[in-house]
């Protein structure tokens, strides 16, 4: 499929509309901060939703039922690519699941909960989109995924 000029910020805006229910059952707001200036990525708007909304969903269902839960979604960029990362004060992803996350059908959810797709469609999405997408450990506890997508070239 072919990619335009998408804006992050409404992208992701759309996406959190879309998860309000399951933000107020796991008892979060997801905070998004956003570096100065519009970030604009060559992208499809609905692909690129459906990435937001599977981290994002993930985020949410890692902090459920903590007392202290924390989302957030840090909107930047560098010289090439939007870079949009999603972190939370979940459990955190074990070495030897993080070598698997992205695989099809991994799921450490139970039956019923997770079909382990999201992230392997994410995968293929953002491949399309020539970026990337990287799970780490953040220092403080919790996940980060970090998605780069190429910036849009400004149509002179
Ligand atoms: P599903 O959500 O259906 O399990 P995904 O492909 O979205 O499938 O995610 C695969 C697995 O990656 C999850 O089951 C979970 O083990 C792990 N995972 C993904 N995001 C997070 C996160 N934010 N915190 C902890 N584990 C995560
Ligand atoms: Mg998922």
């Amino acid at each position: 499929a072919t990619t335009r000029p998408i804006s992050v910020a409404p992208a992701l805006s759309e996406t959190l509309m879309l998860l309000g229910p399951r933000m107020r059952k796991a008892g979060v707001q997801v905070d998004v901060f956003h570096e100065a200036g519009e970030v604009v990525v060559d992208a499809g708007q609905v692909r690129l939703e459906q990435v937001l909304m599977n981290i994002v969903g993930n985020a949410l269902d890692a902090v459920a039922g903590r007392n202290d839960p924390m989302v957030r979604v840090d909107i930047s960029k560098d010289s090439c690519d939007g870079i949009i990362a999603v972190s939370d004060n979940g459990p955190g992803i074990s070495e030897a699941d993080l070598a698997h996350i992205f695989d099809p059908f991994f799921t450490t959810k139970d039956v019923g909960e997770g079909l382990g797709l999201g992230l392997s469609i994410a995968y293929k999405i953002i491949q399309d989109f020539r970026g990337t997408i990287v799970a780490e450990a953040r220092p403080e506890g919790g996940s980060v995924f970090t998605i780069k997508v190429p910036l849009s070239e400004p149509v002179l």
